[in-house]
């Protein structure tokens, strides 16, 4: 087993070295610096996580700030309770300590609809009944160069104007949230450099409340990072296009963004993402072999 590790770590030609970008990352740290760690218990926590976890926590400190643990287990399908067991040990083990939390998103619903409602009430969101299929069959193909791309909501079911909304719950239907086409997006990450987007062309009306009784992912984190009064937003740069919808969420219920800090991702020999066929490289299977998160990481940088 600890082969796999040290084979996998070492054939690492699209591994981006740890201390190149996180030297680089001590820039420009908002203060007061209050930063997060948002996992989610979907699975055991890899490397990947660790890394993005371990630079969050480097950069609260450099900013003598605060670190607050929030378990992301809104996806009653995907979250577990043997994950969300493992979690903290996991995250203990590795080396991470917070100072507020954990808060659990599966018990801050109230927050949420407290979003929802906002929302609703300036007519920026609107019942959709549209399946995944719906859109697919209407927008085509998602963009191809990102594997989880969703495609770009056609506006079947948006209202002409935004108008606010009667209803007062926003439970058995999917939402959408209203955006304005042509809008431009532009933000500065302390990693990831500058970057901009422009709605209707990167991304449409995303969804802010799930049919399922859930907030979807932008509107559950906004809503978050801002009651915890977030400075700093630390995780994968897989979720730039997230943030520009997200900085579209705070521009609507008028609360200023956070800083951005994107950090790449662990990447395997063939250049694709670390995922769940990367198993070795669990925390829970490092631990169970005796290497420390350190010393992965140190074997990438050989
Ligand atoms: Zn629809």
């Amino acid at each position: 087993m600890i082969y796999r590790v040290v084979e996998f770590l070492r054939a690492r030609r699209a591994f981006v070295m740890f201390s190149d970008w996180h030297l680089a990352a001590n820039f420009s740290l908002p203060l007061p610096y209050r930063g997060r760690l948002a996992p989610s218990p979907t699975g055991f926590l890899h490397l990947g996580h660790a890394r993005t976890f371990l630079l969050a926590q480097e950069r609260a400190r450099a900013a003598g700030g605060k670190l607050v643990l929030r378990v992301e287990d809104l996806d009653r399908e995907r979250c577990r309770p043997e994950f969300r067991a493992a979690l903290l040990e996991d995250l203990a083990w590795a080396g991470m300590a917070w100072d507020e939390g954990p808060f659990y998103q599966s018990e801050r619903r109230d927050v949420y609809l407290s979003a929802w409602r906002r929302l609703a009430a300036m007519g920026l969101v609107y019942p959709c009944d549209c399946t995944r299929r719906d859109v697919l069959r209407a927008a085509g193909a998602p963009h191809a160069e990102e594997e989880a791309a969703e495609p770009i909501y056609p506006g079947t079911c948006r209202p002409a104007e935004a108008r606010p909304r009667e209803e007062s719950s926003p439970d058995g239907r999917n939402w959408r949230f209203h955006t304005s086409a042509g809008e431009p997006i532009a933000f500065d990450d302390a990693l990831a450099g500058p970057q901009a987007f422009t709605v209707g062309r990167d991304f449409g009306d995303f969804l802010a409340w799930r049919r399922d009784g859930v907030p979807a992912y932008e509107l559950a984190v906004v809503s978050d990072d801002a009651a915890m009064d977030i400075t700093e937003v630390v995780r994968g740069v897989d979720l730039l296009r997230s943030t520009a919808r997200q900085i579209l969420l705070y521009r609507a219920l008028g609360h200023p963004p956070p800083a951005w800090c994107h950090a790449p991702l662990l990447t395997g020999p063939d250049g694709r993402r670390l995922a769940k066929r990367a198993g070795a490289l669990s925390l829970r299977e490092m631990r169970a072999v005796g290497m420390m998160v350190t010393e992965a990481l140190a074997v990438a940088e050989r």
